[in-house]
């Protein structure tokens, strides 16, 4: 096996100061050089497919079809950011011109520009080893932003990781940018991800993870003597509420296909659907059949990592340790199995709401269907398990008061409310929201996925009488 080596906090602060150097120069770019490097960055993706995704492969066992599908995605993801630089995204200002006369109605010539914030650190995520690691979505929309990047690797996909960041520095070298603008760290998160988030230049971090590791981060960039926006997503159940009029029309479709959701890349998706209320009584009963039946003859792979496998089988057995709960499913497999088998139980919306070990991820192909009576339970369910970065409603086509309530209660729970299909499959584009309140999102405010991701990384500065030099830059940074 190949080993790589591991970051010192010396190497940690000397890619810290060299991305400070690099801020400096491309903070002040323009749409051409960012959208060039967010180009040649995909490019060298795709020049490269062949080697990146069996080296993803080995590391990941994510299977060739799914990573080739994944670099496709992280490739479109920095074109797109490069298209929305040109469209002017990063530089949009708000001019407000002088008026004359005393205040409040009389102001000064303000104009409200935005400036990056300045080196990002970025934390990779394990179960997405191109669209959230290295020149992934936070990588993409810190750079479009005019910011530089360092990238703590994960453990996961370390060989992928530094061979994408090699890459990348060649791609930033030739196109005459410091290299520096990119950097790679490697060690344990406790240690080296500490560090760097420690680092007095660093102006932001970006992570996604566990709740765990997500908090022990936020807590070192809220403890600094400058504290930092901390953008973590993190864990999330993903409610799906099949209301009757859904089940009416296409349950047993709906259930094949859930199944589907629930184990595809081993139910490794942080939007995989965690919990599924279903109607009590004979529709709710015949829909909970198939979707069991459909789970039996599932097929999963190896999980990611040893330990993601460990807590899967660990966090299957806690919720079975619940009384109430009623397997659906065979025994979960005994932990050599290399596939997981996957896990489907049931219980009553009462159950499930005193039993708040029932609220929390299980990360991995396990499902907990809860039977409710009425909207009434359905909102306390989805109150029970607060933050989480969807909602899936199928059924809510008529504008009655229940479905007006039910909206509003999945509204005030997640980042992203869906009337059709299924949670797994974020789509790049503008109108994704990809976070939710917490432990979905440690600012809910902002997303993770597509192209409003740029704001993570915007300060907003008001320049107030300013020279019309500075005017004439139209939006871009000084
Ligand atoms: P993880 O254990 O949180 O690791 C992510 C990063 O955080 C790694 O670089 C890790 O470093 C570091 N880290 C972990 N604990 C730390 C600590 N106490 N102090 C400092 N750094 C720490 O996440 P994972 O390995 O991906 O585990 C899977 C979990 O992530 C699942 O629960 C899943 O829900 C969640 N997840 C969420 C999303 C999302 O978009 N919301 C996406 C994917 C996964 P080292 O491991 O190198 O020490």
């Amino acid at each position: 096996m190949t080993s790589y080596p591991q970051s010192t906090v010396a190497d940690v602060d000397a890619a810290v100061k060299a991305a400070h150097e690099a801020f400096q120069s491309f903070s002040s770019s323009g749409a051409q050089t960012r959208a060039a490097l967010l180009r040649g960055l995909a490019q060298v993706l795709e020049d490269n497919r062949e080697r990146l995704v069996l080296l993803a492969d080995s590391e990941t066992h994510l299977g060739p079809a799914r990573l080739n599908g994944e670099l496709d995605r992280t490739a479109f993801q920095l074109r797109g950011f490069a298209t929305r630089v040109e469209q002017g995204a990063a530089f949009a200002f708000e001019d407000d011109p002088a008026v004359a006369g005393s205040p409040p109605v009389g102001h000064p010539h303000l104009v409200r520009v935005r400036i990056p914030v300045g080196p990002v650190a970025m934390f990779s995520a394990s179960n997405f080893p191109f669209a959230f690691s290295v020149l992934g979505g936070d990588t993409a929309s810190a750079l479009a932003a005019g910011c530089s990047v360092i990238v703590k690797a994960h453990g996961g996909h370390q060989g992928l990781s530094h061979t994408v960041a090699g890459l990348a520095r060649d791609v930033i070298a030739t196109q005459g940018l410091p290299v520096g603008l990119l950097g790679l760290v490697d060690g344990p998160g406790s240690q080296i991800g500490v560090a760097l988030v420690e680092h007095p230049l660093i102006q932001a971090a970006a992570f996604t993870g566990s709740v765990r590791g997500g908090l022990a981060l936020e807590s070192a960039a809220r403890g600094r003597k400058q504290p930092i926006p901390f953008y973590g997503e993190l864990g999330s159940v993903n409610p799906v509420v099949a209301l009757p009029a859904a089940l009416a029309v296409k349950g047993a479709e709906l259930a094949q296909a859930l199944a589907g959701s629930i184990t595809m890349g081993t139910g490794q998706f942080c939007t995989s659907p965690g919990i599924v209320l279903v109607p009590a009584g004979e529709s709710g009963d015949a829909f909970v059949a198939q979707l069991s039946e459909a789970l039996r003859g599932a097929k999963t792979h190896e999980m990611l990592t040893p330990q993601m496998r460990k807590g899967f089988d660990q966090g299957c057995a806690q919720w079975a340790g619940e009384p109430k709960l009623k397997a659906l499913l065979a025994e979960p497999a005994a932990a050599d199995d290399v596939s997981p088998r996957p896990y489907l139980a049931q219980i009553d919306a009462q159950g499930f709401l005193s039993s708040h070990k029932l609220h929390e991820e299980v990360f991995g192909p396990a499902a907990i269907v809860v039977r409710v009576s009425g909207i009434e339970q359905v909102i306390d369910v989805l109150d029970a398990v607060g933050g989480s970065l969807t909602v899936t409603v199928w059924g809510a086509d008529a504008p009655t008061d229940d479905n007006v309530s039910l909206v509003r209660a999945a509204s005030r729970i997640a980042g992203r409310v869906l009337f059709a299909g299924f949670p797994t499959g974020v789509a790049v584009t503008a109108g994704q929201h990809h976070g939710g309140p917490f432990p979905a999102s440690t600012v809910p405010f902002t997303t993770s996925v597509g192209y409003a991701a740029l704001d993570r990384f915007l300060r907003p500065v008001a320049l107030q009488d300013a020279p019309q030099w500075l005017l004439d830059r139209k939006g871009v940074p000084a």
